[in-house]
């Protein structure tokens, strides 16, 4: 496995995790795929209260050391008590001791985020989390959310990102490269959307250059983005053998000219994110980002 630093700790992540968003948990297929995984060494789970999968996340992790365990408090619960109930929560559900890095799951703008990060900060001092991040932060909402905490920093951010959703590349993922935060990518296969016909032409370019390494056009597109600094990822899998080919993005390095040529070719078929298509949806519940982070 590779390993990149988590923001400015000195503590070192695998470069790739496995994501648990829409995990399959009825008939444990899920905690077969992420067990698989944490033997292959990806010991890296992402999951979040809202996804309903921190019980199938905790089945996979019994038994098992050193795994990094990400998990987000959903914006509803972003009251000071209710930041720390749903981490009591998380806890329980997912059987460990420990939060390695709680993350705000997306910004509110109705709460006062001294409120949430004064929240965050305690369960740190209190030894729950040991790390606090945030997702689907703007990199002025990193930084108004870092300015209002007394003694941590936000070490990630996670935010959708991969070959054809380039967006963030204009904001965050320029902040995380001058300030160090690691940018936790999502949806790194654009949440199966790269295999659609749409992505034709894309998916031809990223086999034809896999061809060159031995590798699949999956394992191009999640290493073209391990390959950037600071951003590791976490493809979600139901099944080993798409774990098996996940991992095997890991270890080899594209060359310049072909990270080019995927970004050149990338752009001309840039989709609209998810991400801004849930702001919309949302944008009544937990108010408007043209408002701001309330401080
Ligand atoms: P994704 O990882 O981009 O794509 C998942 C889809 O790709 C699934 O249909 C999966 O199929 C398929 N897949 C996985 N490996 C494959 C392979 N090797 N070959 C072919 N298909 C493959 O989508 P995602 O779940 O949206 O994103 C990953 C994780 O990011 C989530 O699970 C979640 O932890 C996190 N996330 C966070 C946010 C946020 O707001 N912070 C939002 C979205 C996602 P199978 O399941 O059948 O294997």
């Amino acid at each position: 496995m590779m390993y990149k630093n988590l923001g400015r700790t000195g503590d070192k992540i695998p470069a790739m995790g496995m994501g648990s968003w829409e995990l399959a948990g009825g008939n444990d297929d899920g905690v077969e795929a992420l067990k698989h995984g944490l033997e292959l060494g990806i010991k890296f789970i992402d999951t979040a209260e809202i996804y309903g999968t921190e019980e199938t996340v905790g089945k996979a992790l019994k038994g098992q050391k050193d795994v990094f365990v990400a998990t987000k408090v959903w914006p509803n619960h972003f009251k000071h008590d209710d930041v720390i109930r749903a981490c009591n929560s998380s806890l329980a559900k997912l059987g460990i001791s420990t939060i390695d890095l709680y993350q705000l799951h997306w910004p509110n703008y109705n709460v006062p985020i001294s409120e949430t990060m004064s929240a965050m900060e305690e369960l740190q001092k209190q030894g729950k989390i040991r790390h606090i991040g945030v997702s689907n932060f703007s990199a002025k909402e990193v930084e108004v959310a870092q300015s209002v905490m007394k003694n941590s920093e936000i070490v990630s951010n996670q935010i959708e990102y991969s070959v054809v959703v380039r967006e963030p590349e204009m904001d965050f993922v320029e902040y995380s490269r001058k300030n160090g935060t690691t940018v936790i990518a999502y949806s790194p296969l654009a949440h199966g959307v790269l295999y659609d016909n749409r992505n034709g032409k894309l998916m031809e370019l990223l086999s034809e250059i896999g061809k060159k390494y031995g590798k699949t056009a999956t394992q191009v597109a999640l290493n073209w983005l391990i390959s950037k600094e600071n951003v590791v990822t976490i493809p979600k899998a139901n099944s080993a053998r798409h774990v098996d080919e996940n991992f095997g993005a890991v270890g080899f390095k594209l060359k310049g000219d072909d990270v080019s040529r995927i970004d050149a070719q990338a752009r001309a078929f840039e989709q609209r994110s998810l991400a801004a298509s849930f702001k919309e949806r949302n944008r009544s519940q937990f108010g408007d980002s043209k408002t701001g982070l309330k401080v």
